[in-house]
């Protein structure tokens, strides 16, 4: 059973997602304010497969929260809440280390959707991860859960990217990000396609935040991020990525 971690100050709201998640069969918890949710989450005993995260709290904002959370190593699946008509707020929580966003008011089946979106990547990623370490005690070896381009490593399943002289811990958005590129290596993608593909947004949502993915990603993957070999930008389509420029 999966345990989600509800970080939201307005008590109606708070205790209607615990009781809709219950019923969707999760394991809920709320906590009212910033403070109560890192403990909560950087604490030794509690253990979370996800967190719902409100940006606006009482004390310490969700923004902080989701910084602190990755400062510390720790990458639990965020999905930030944000006010209507605030893309600022989007790019931000994205440039915090949350791994999707929802603008309030939503619909309630939604953030179901979402939620178990997120929770299915990482448990794919999970289970990709454990599938991998199975194979190489049998001295098996498959590159699917991997990719190595000019001196680097992308190691999906544990989420990190590797090179002679560091080791880069990603966010899940951003380690799927780079996959759905891997993927479409040489080929032209758009930023809706990205949103649809990497996030499953399908309404029109501000598509600088990918711009903002894109830079994080460049800064991992680039040896010179202000002029780019791998990760190319497409004037006014999207990106393309080679591997092999
Ligand atoms: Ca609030």
């Amino acid at each position: 059973m999966s345990r989600v971690l509800v970080v939201e100050d307005e008590a109606h709201l708070a205790q209607g997602l615990r009781f809709n998640l219950e019923a969707e069969g999760y394991q809920a918890e709320v906590v009212g304010d910033g403070e109560a949710a890192t403990e909560c989450l950087l604490g030794q005993q509690e253990k979370f497969d996800a967190v719902v995260l409100d940006i606006m709290l009482p004390g310490k904002d969700g923004f902080t929260v989701v910084s602190e959370l990755r400062a510390a190593r720790n990458y639990v699946p965020v999905l930030m809440l944000t006010a209507r008509g605030r893309p600022e707020d989007v790019l931000k929580g994205f440039a915090s280390g949350a791994d999707d966003y929802l603008p309030k008011p939503f619909d309630l089946s939604i953030l179901l959707a979402r939620l178990q979106g997120l929770l299915r990547r990482s448990q794919w990623v999970r289970g990709q991860h454990a599938a991998e370490a199975r194979q190489s005690e049998t001295g098996n070896e498959d590159d699917f859960g991997s990719f190595s381009f000019a001196g680097r490593t992308i190691d999906f399943g544990e989420l990190e990217l590797r090179s002679e002289h560091s080791t880069i811990r990603l966010t899940l958005m951003e380690s799927e990000l780079l996959r759905h590129l891997v993927r479409n290596d040489g080929k032209v993608v758009s930023r809706k396609q990205i949103l649809e593909e990497v996030w499953g947004l399908h309404e029109d949502t501000d598509t600088r935040a990918i711009d903002n993915f894109i830079v994080r990603l460049r800064r991992y993957i680039e040896d010179d991020p202000g002029n780019p070999r791998h990760l190319l930008t497409v004037r006014g389509v999207g990106y393309r990525f080679l591997a092999h420029p």
